[in-house]
């Protein structure tokens, strides 16, 4: 047991930076790229300064499996940049994998996708069509696991999906002893395949679209959150583990626009901008005390998100952050911004 916690605690934050390809926009725009990488290390140029340049260091860094290419000058060639091609399955082995195994033994876990709008946080998280992402082959492994269990665990795997987005005012978070913060009337759908999983899923993202429509916003201006709640029982041994998931795919980082009024537009940036400043500071604070450093107060309470992630960040839970980025230069203060909140967390 003291053994699992050492383990949780030594790899209890990882982050990750996942590079897009360039899109028709940029290689349009005859876009350069300012990213290279070596090894773990990620540096981005400035575009009009190319002498200044800044380089950071990640667990992972990757660039994308496909769509790069020159443009017609030959200016952009990541694949003499250095780093690592990495395609949605080796993403998952190095990142959704610790996951899954830390949910098995018990603890609880968030996977986070941050950067800009575009910047490829659904592919990652979701994926599009056969390239499927971190929640659905997570999902899969995980129905797989509980499929080839010899003993006498049964599994049930229950998925929170809030369909009421649209009542006035939304649903309340409260706070217990026992459960600490929670959604007041959360739906949870019992689930015992991926493949329904990934139903809800789609459900929840057409909810996610219709509600910010509805809201005369855009969906890439909230957090969705999914969470997979995984309860083992060891009948023979009269245990019983349980342990979330939390999979979480943040709203986008760059400052945010919106067809509001002035003051609506202020309400949700600074709302949107307050949850995500605080997931930062938590999470740094965090990686602080796994590295042995002095850690007063870890904010939890300063924004929402970070009250409902509060079980599964810290203590023996395992929190992975993908950050991910354009390679472009028209997207370098978005990219370099995007690197320094990755930056703190790690
Ligand atoms: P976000 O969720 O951050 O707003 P998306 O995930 O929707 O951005 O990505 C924007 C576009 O870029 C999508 O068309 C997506 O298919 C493509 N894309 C993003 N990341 C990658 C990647 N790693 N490899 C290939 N295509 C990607």
């Amino acid at each position: 047991r003291v053994r699992g916690i050492e383990m949780a605690s030594k790899d209890c934050v990882k982050v990750a930076v996942r590079v897009r390809p360039f899109n028709k926009r940029e290689r349009d725009a005859g876009s350069r790229c300012v990213i290279s990488m070596t090894s773990n290390n990620i540096s981005i140029q400035d575009p009009r300064n190319p002498q200044n340049s800044r380089t950071f260091t990640f667990n992972c860094t990757y660039w994308s499996h496909s769509g790069f290419s020159r443009n017609k000058d030959g200016l952009f060639v990541p694949e003499e940049a250095g780093g690592r091609y990495a395609d949605q399955t080796s993403v998952f082995l190095d990142l959704g994998q610790g996951i899954l195994d830390n949910a098995l033994q018990g603890y609880n876990a968030t996977l986070l996708a941050y950067g800009q709008t575009g910047s490829g946080k659904s592919y990652s998280m979701v994926g599009y069509g056969p390239n499927k992402g971190l929640i659905p082959t997570l999902c899969e492994r995980l129905f797989q696991s509980i499929r080839s269990m010899q003993d006498s665990r049964q599994c049930q795997v229950v998925d929170l999906l809030s369909k009421s987005n649209r009542s006035a005012g939304g649903l309340r978070v409260r706070e217990d002893q026992q459960r600490g913060f929670y959604v007041e009337g959360l739906r949870r759908v019992p689930c015992d395949s991926a493949v329904q999983v990934e139903q809800l899923m789609e459900q929840g993202t057409r909810t996610r679209t219709t509600a910010a429509t509805h809201m005369n916003a855009n969906s890439s201006r909230s957090h969705m959150l999914i969470i997979v709640q995984l309860k083992q029982i060891f009948s023979k041994e009269c245990i019983t583990k349980q342990s979330n998931i939390f999979l979480v795919d943040l709203a986008g980082s760059e400052r945010q626009r919106s067809s509001g009024s002035e003051a609506d537009r202020l309400k949700e940036g600074t709302a949107i901008n307050l949850s995500l400043t605080t997931l930062g500071n938590v999470i740094s604070a965090l990686a602080d005390m796994a590295l042995g450093k002095k850690v007063v107060h870890i904010p939890y309470r300063d924004s929402v998100l970070t009250k409902l992630l509060q079980s599964a960040l810290g203590g023996n839970s395992r929190t992975v952050m993908i950050a991910t980025l354009s390679p472009a230069d028209i997207c370098y203060e978005e990219s370099l911004s995007t690197l320094r909140y990755a930056e703190r967390a790690k």
